[in-house]
């Protein structure tokens, strides 16, 4: 089987994480969590790895982690913003359309080859999932990295009014070792009109990618069908449907997920729809805000 990179889209608590965890059940698949931050945070800040230790220590990443501190690679984060911050996208269109940044392109798809050779090779898997989430960071991999590996992308999509709340609420890292940090928490305005920007450069960034190279996905109809859904991702990214997903199965062995939701941590994985939002958020504000983001809502099948 070709060897594929998976790049999810769309905007933080969109339920990545919930999706990473039943991947990794996957014959072909390793989810990598978020390997945008494997530099910044995973390397730069001695963050833990999902099995519990930090990435000089873990069993899976270890040997990377030591080699990038090698070559210094450990606090650059420069590698991925140059080209996949929103400000800094018509970077990759110049250099897809008229040759310029040469130099920063190659070692773009140098470095980033380096982790996905490493981690293919590590995991003997075909299939790498990077839910790293920025859509840009799909357009570089479509841009710079195609000619190495089969890129395909999975737009999330949930509903931007439970994304909003989601965002309000406290959540803590337990990720960060030694004191305890909680994730960012943004207001509903700024978070609903993050998720529209987001929406918006997730549906310019699909213009990219032919049709069978993308799927859009939504997280409330995975939670009602997971099997279903499950399979339908796993013919996507492997070309083999796969319906003997059992949910009450719980993985033994341990993740290997870099950043992401808290529930990476947990023992047990319960794939529930999570409506807190509707309960939370009062009707006039849901009103409100279906109403001002009605087209991009409505492109997506949500209602006022
Ligand atoms: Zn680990």
């Amino acid at each position: 089987m070709k060897k594929t990179l998976v790049v999810f889209v769309g905007a933080g608590r969109s339920g990545s994480t919930l999706i990473d965890l039943l991947l990794e059940r996957n014959k072909f698949c390793f989810a990598v969590g978020e390997l945008r931050y494997f530099f910044s945070r995973s390397i730069g800040k001695n963050q833990l790895c999902s099995c519990g230790d930090t990435v000089f220590d873990c069993l899976f990443w270890s040997e990377l982690a030591k080699k990038t501190a090698r070559l210094e690679l450990t606090s650059d984060y420069g590698y991925f913003n140059f080209f996949e911050r929103l400000r800094n996208f018509y970077r990759l269109l110049l250099s897809r359309y008229f040759g310029c940044y040469r130099k920063e392109s190659q070692e773009y798809t140098a470095v980033n080859m380096m982790l996905l050779d490493y981690i293919f090779s590590k995991a003997g898997k075909s299939v790498i999932v990077d839910s790293s989430k920025f859509p840009f960071r799909a357009l570089a991999a479509k841009i710079l990295l195609a000619r190495n590996v089969d890129v395909r992308l999975v737009h999330l999509v949930r509903d931007p009014r439970a994304v909003a709340y989601s965002w309000t609420t406290v959540k803590k890292r337990p990720e960060i070792k030694d004191e305890e940090v909680y994730m960012d928490r943004h207001s509903f305005v700024y978070s609903s009109l993050l998720w529209a920007l987001i929406d918006v450069s997730c549906k310019f960034v699909k213009l990219f990618y032919s049709r069978d190279q993308k799927i859009t996905i939504r997280y409330e109809d995975f939670c009602v069908d997971p099997v279903g859904s499950y399979s339908g991702l796993s013919e996507f990214m492997t070309g083999v449907p796969d319906m003997s997903l059992d949910l009450d199965e719980q993985h033994n062995s341990p993740s290997h997920a870099l950043s992401g939701n808290p529930i990476r941590f947990n023992k047990i994985l319960k794939v529930s729809r999570d409506d807190r939002w509707l309960k939370n958020t009062s009707k006039f504000k849901r009103v409100i805000f279906g109403v001002l983001l009605y087209p991009l809502l409505k492109s997506h099948g949500y209602k006022l």
